[in-house]
């Protein structure tokens, strides 16, 4: 999935946690042990494939089976696991459900918590700094950054992850999309709209 995103201040490189990566890549790339087109296969299945993928399909699921979204929203962890996708260290899961009147947008101003268990690795942007502190302070100017325009009648509300909740986004289904089955309505499902800097396109 491209972002199609310039770059700006929270979508920059990251710091020193980048730096490193990048050392140790080089080095491995110079002692001839990996290919760098490996690594960057790699890093995209778990930034925008595999990881999000589950995300995407606890989505479709809740957008096609109101019981199961009914249950999503009230434990989240249970309703998650229940398809087969289990927290890593046994963090709890909250889903937050995105309507017409309310916006939900997820960060960790501490650091750099994130769903693993159903949206795989957090982007690098989500662990910027500008991204963490201007989140908190100015989600619309965020949000307007990802392209992303909210009506001043829509509240947008801010969650702070941390290590033992983390905040999934439950985006609004996209008009259009009524004859589509499960599999296809998780096709359309983005990390970027389960984070909430973004909404579902409606498929085209
Ligand atoms: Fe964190």
């Amino acid at each position: 999935m491209g972002s199609g995103m310039s770059s700006n201040a929270i979508r920059g490189p990251d710091s020193e946690t980048a730096l490193r990566v990048k050392a140790l890549e080089s080095l491995l790339l110079e002692k001839g042990l990996i290919e760098t087109a490996a690594i960057d296969e790699l890093i995209e299945l778990f930034e925008n494939r595999l990881g999000p993928w589950n995300g995407a399909k606890v989505v479709a699921r809740a957008w096609t089976d109101p019981d199961y979204k009914t249950r999503l929203l009230q434990d989240g962890t249970a309703a998650i696991a229940e398809m087969g996708f289990e927290a890593v260290q046994g963090e709890e899961m909250v889903v937050v459900e995105n309507t017409a009147d309310v916006h939900n947008i997820v960060v960790c101003t501490l650091c750099s918590c994130f769903p693993w268990a159903t949206l795989g690795l957090p982007p690098v942007w989500y662990k910027s700094a500008p991204y963490r502190a201007r989140t908190a302070s100015d989600p619309r100017g965020v949000l307007r950054e990802f392209g992303t325009e909210i009506s001043e009648d829509t509240k947008v509300r801010v969650w702070d992850s941390n290590a033992e909740l983390r905040y999934m986004v439950l985006p609004e289904r996209p008009a259009g999309t009524e004859r589509l089955d499960e599999t296809a309505l998780a096709e359309l499902v983005t990390r970027d709209s389960m984070i909430g800097v973004s909404k579902v396109a409606r498929p085209d």
